[in-house]
């Protein structure tokens, strides 16, 4: 049984369908992510899935039960991680956990032994008497996580859980999501990060104006939808970058220019690096495709606020 099933999910804001007929399911045990860019529906599918909104129409199971009939039922099995942090800043970090498992209708007890735990998890093993206040961005992202766990959950929601952090901070929370995978935990997944993703997700869908565009494992996905290989070459202001382009593009299978970069996709780029060891005044860099090509080449370039 699927840890999560989506059926034809749908929800409209007014005019707007945010959510158009989604339908996916994620395997119990495996890490699951939720891409698209701004706006295209990712935090509302999770709070759909959680039963905190109400959809127009679909079916979701989670943990084995409907939503959002039975929505309380399956909260308890569920920890979230949202967007920005909503921790008690009046509370230190130990307290934080106490009334966050109080939620969930633990005894004090059970919640005050499981706490050095979850402090040893969040890496804040001296800090459980430490205010919310004192704590850097990163510290503050992990005491979320821990708090997410407060109850042991089966299946833990991460909406954006690295955003805003530096590299460090972000290497450490995917330490602990690939912990928590290893424990047979199912994590639900949405991110910007292309690197994020495809590095922690079995399976992924990217969504946009709320409909699938594409699904699979990062590295189906990249072997579907891009050529291997991808040539940056970059205009170190000498102006020849488009001349280059008109007259080497059919050394490329697709090329795209974004600002003073063009970026050139092939299945073989021997023939262009050749092409381009003659040219003065360009750089460029070599590199196997990756899962941020996919998501530009199937959402585009443009901005999206
Ligand atoms: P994402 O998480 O992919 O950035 P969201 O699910 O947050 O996207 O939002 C999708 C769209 O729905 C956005 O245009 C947003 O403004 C709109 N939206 C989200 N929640 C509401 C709401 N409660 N009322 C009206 N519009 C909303």
């Amino acid at each position: 049984m699927a840890a999560l099933s989506v059926d034809s999910l749908r929800k409209a804001y007014g005019d707007s369908e945010v959510v158009a007929g989604l339908s996916f399911a994620v395997q119990p045990g495996t890490c699951f992510g939720l891409l698209g860019p701004n706006g295209a529906g990712k935090t509302t599918t999770l709070r759909l899935c959680l039963g905190l909104t109400a959809p127009d129409a679909g079916r979701i199971t989670l943990g084995g039960h409907a939503i959002p009939q039975d929505a309380q039922a399956a909260r308890a099995r569920a920890g979230v991680v949202p967007q920005f942090d909503n921790l008690d800043p009046d509370f230190t970090c130990a307290e934080n956990l106490l009334v966050f498992g109080r939620y969930f209708g633990l005894p004090d007890a059970e919640i005050r032994a499981r706490i050095p735990q979850l402090l040893e998890f969040a890496s804040l093993s001296g800090k459980a008497d430490a205010r919310i206040a004192t704590l850097s961005g990163g510290m503050k992202r992990r005491l979320t996580l821990a708090r997410a766990l407060v109850a042991n959950p089966d299946i833990v929601f991460l909406d954006e859980p690295t955003t805003g952090l530096d590299p460090q901070a972000r290497h450490l929370i995917w330490e602990r999501l690939k912990q928590l995978k290893a424990a047979g935990k199912t994590l639900i997944l949405t991110t910007h990060f292309m690197d994020e993703a495809e590095r922690l997700c079995d399976t992924l869908i990217v969504v946009d104006h709320g409909r699938k565009i594409a699904e699979g494992s990062p590295r189906e996905l990249i072997a579907t939808h891009i050529e291997p290989q991808v040539v940056e070459v970059f205009d170190e202001s000498c102006g020849r970058l488009p001349g280059f382009v008109e007259n080497h593009r059919q050394l490329a299978e697709r090329v795209e220019a974004s600002g003073e970069t063009a970026f050139f996709y092939c299945r073989d780029a021997a023939p262009l690096l050749a092409a381009l060891a003659d040219e003065d005044g360009l750089r460029y860099m070599h590199r196997a495709a990756n899962l941020e090509d996919v998501f530009i080449k199937l959402t585009g370039r443009e901005l999206r606020d």
